[in-house]
């Protein structure tokens, strides 16, 4: 499954929940297909917003120093699509999620705490989407 879609599926279901689909015409039927579809496109807004966001050198820099000092041996498995050398997805990830401002210490740190698994954004967002318009700035104004 595309990387795109498998984001956007998982962030739609933060949002609204499991869904009944009706397989014959692919709609969901147990909320308006339209919200769904509706639900769909924003999250697909924050994954292209999270692209332009993302320092794509700094990222892939980030992942070969972890791969060099984490992985040094390590050889393209069998299970890669596409081998790539100096990097693997484990390193893409970590250095994804690397808060260091300067150059992150992978051997003192090798892989990145993640502490915000169990946090209901999408409950977050719509408890202080109000305070938006009170900062005097609207992104899409
Ligand atoms: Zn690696």
């Amino acid at each position: 499954m595309p990387n795109r879609r498998r984001v956007v599926e998982t962030l739609t279901q933060d949002v609204v929940g499991a869904q009944v689909f009706n397989g014959l015409i692919g709609e969901c039927v147990s909320m308006p297909h339209a919200d769904y579809e509706a639900v769909q496109d924003a999250t697909a807004a924050i994954l292209e917003r999270v692209v332009r966001a993302v320092d794509w050198p700094r990222l892939l820099r980030e992942a070969s120093f972890r791969h060099d000092i984490v992985h040094p041996d390590q050889e393209p498995s069998a299970e890669d699509w596409s081998p790539a050398t100096g990097v693997c997805g484990e390193c893409l990830a970590e250095a994804m999620l690397a808060d260091d401002l300067g150059a992150q210490d992978w051997e003192r740190k090798p892989t990145i705490p993640r502490e915000h698994s169990s946090t209901d954004w999408p409950a977050t967002v719509a408890r202080t989407f109000d305070h938006r318009e009170g900062a005097g700035w609207h992104p899409y104004k």
